[in-house]
């Protein structure tokens, strides 16, 4: 359905729609798309023109029923894209190791997920909404975001044209680490100890691992660090370090000279990268994790990352903000049913996403803390324990309680690792230590 228009007391015109969306990204495209299929008028706003580089290139398997279901399943087989099986966590010198296959997880579930080049993934998430019937408009940006009269209203600030008002019954804000409405509303909080730094580019040639594992994320441990290493294309691998911030404050260097430096402590990346070539330039992001206290307000959602961000080691983004999407998307269905009923339907929505954000960021600081990464190498088969956190790590999001139960366990028995040892501890190095100085007779041999 489309908006419509109409001309207030001073002259100006006014769009009207059910729902504004801001953001094109995975959270936006999906609510847009699966409110236009249900037959709402839906402007999707987003300032970038698209494709557009993101990161964020790894997904999970809980993602595919929903890729099924927005119909861009068969786009990206056809495209060629890399199937991803499951994960490689090794220490960074390469001594101690394991692979993590999807298919062996607790509970039933799809087995593979894929790998992405996001500004392809993106844009076509975002036309694939405009073919469901949503009013996507590029390079427009929306501003003065405000609830008044009992009716949202924003100005959408175009590249090319005249800046336009509008208005919505409901405003979803997928604006990712922008965060719009959370700005405004003074709810972001960030989660402290939690700020990291992230340094990535891609390169051509990375040595792979062979058979279904090629399409395989790596995870390199450091003690205060960790690579990833995600197959795009048959030829292109993104590589990316994330630092403490304190390692990464101490050491003081320009981002290219801490790539180059954590490569080479690292013998595992080294050698996965001995004749690789960078192909894209070096980025820097700072990888800081954080939570809206308000998920909805007045009829307004966040979704995505505009709701929270969390660290990327376990790659929940996308699947987090294409559900979140997604859940959005039926709730305000229902509430433009049934208006009366919109307070409590948003915020049993509100409930529901932080007890999902908690389930996961349980997951993200157990991997933080030694006694994880040390139980995470090395996987006791007993009593499904390693089972369940594969599943886990393919984004499930169950209440089974064998699952929970044994996920539990798992996180406790972690932190009895941490202080007592029940397995042998991995030694970690430093991803950013200074390069040993040369022995006086080798120089000398140098000179
Ligand atoms: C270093 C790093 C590595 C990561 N790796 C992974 C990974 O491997 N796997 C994974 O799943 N996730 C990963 N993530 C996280 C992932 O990138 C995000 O969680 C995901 O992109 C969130 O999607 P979104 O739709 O909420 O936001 P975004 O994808 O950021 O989309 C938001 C959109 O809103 C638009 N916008 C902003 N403000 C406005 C406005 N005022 N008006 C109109 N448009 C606006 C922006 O242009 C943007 O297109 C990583 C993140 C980082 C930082």
């Amino acid at each position: 359905m489309a908006a419509s228009a109409s001309t207030c007391s001073t002259g100006e015109e006014i769009e009207r729609c059910d729902v504004l969306v801001i953001g094109g990204g995975p959270a936006g495209s999906t609510a847009a798309a699966l409110l236009a299929r249900a037959g709402r008028a839906v402007v999707l706003a987003e300032k970038d023109h698209f494709p557009r580089f993101h990161i964020g290139e790894s997904l999970l398997p809980a993602n595919v029923p929903l890729l099924d279901e927005l119909g861009v399943r068969a786009a990206l087989d056809r495209a060629g894209t890399i199937v991803k099986h499951g994960a490689r966590v090794v220490s960074a010198d390469g001594r101690t190791g394991t692979t993590v296959r999807f298919s062996e997880g607790l509970l039933p579930g799809p087995a593979t997920t894929y790998q992405v080049e996001r500004a392809q993934f993106d844009e076509l998430l975002l036309r694939n909404a405009c073919g469901f019937g949503a009013d996507v408009r590029e390079g427009t940006t929306a501003r003065e975001v405000e609830h008044r009269d009992g009716i949202w209203q924003a100005t959408l600030a175009q590249d090319d044209r005249p800046s336009r008002r509008i208005e919505a019954h409901h405003v979803v804000d997928a604006s990712g680490r922008d965060g719009v409405l959370a700005r405004v509303w003074q709810s972001r909080r960030m989660l402290e100890h939690h700020r990291r730094v992230a340094v990535f580019s891609h390169y051509r040639g990375v040595l792979l691992d062979p058979g279904i594992d090629a399409g395989n994320t790596v995870l390199a441990l450091f003690a205060d660090a960790w690579f990833w290493l995600i197959p795009i294309s048959p030829e292109v691998t993104s590589v990316g370090v994330v630092f403490d911030s304190a390692a990464w404050q101490a050491a003081g260097l320009a981002p290219e000279a801490a790539l180059e430096r954590a490569i080479l402590n690292a013998p595992e990346v080294s050698r996965r990268l001995a004749t690789a070539e960078r192909v894209a330039p070096i980025r820097v992001t700072g990888d800081y994790s954080y939570r809206s206290t308000i998920v909805a307000r007045d009829g307004a959602v966040l979704a995505g990352d505009a709701f929270a961000f969390l660290d990327p080691v376990f790659s929940s983004g996308v699947w987090l903000a294409m559900r979140s999407g997604e859940r959005v998307a039926r709730v305000l269905d229902r509430c433009l049913a049934r208006p009366e009923r919109a307070r409590s339907l948003l915020a049993r929505h509100g409930r529901r996403e932080h007890r999902v954000h908690r389930h996961f960021w349980r997951l993200i600081e157990g991997f933080y803390s030694p006694g994880f990464r040390d139980l995470l190498m090395q996987p006791q088969p007993r009593l499904g324990l390693a089972a369940a956190v594969r599943t886990a790590l393919a984004g499930t999001v169950s209440y089974d309680p064998r699952f929970r139960l044994r996920l539990a366990l798992f996180l406790g028995l972690t932190r009895l690792q941490g202080r007592c040892g029940l397995s042998p501890p991995i030694p970690l190095t430093a991803a950013l230590a200074a390069p040993e100085p040369l022995a006086e007779d080798a120089v000398a041999l140098q000179a």
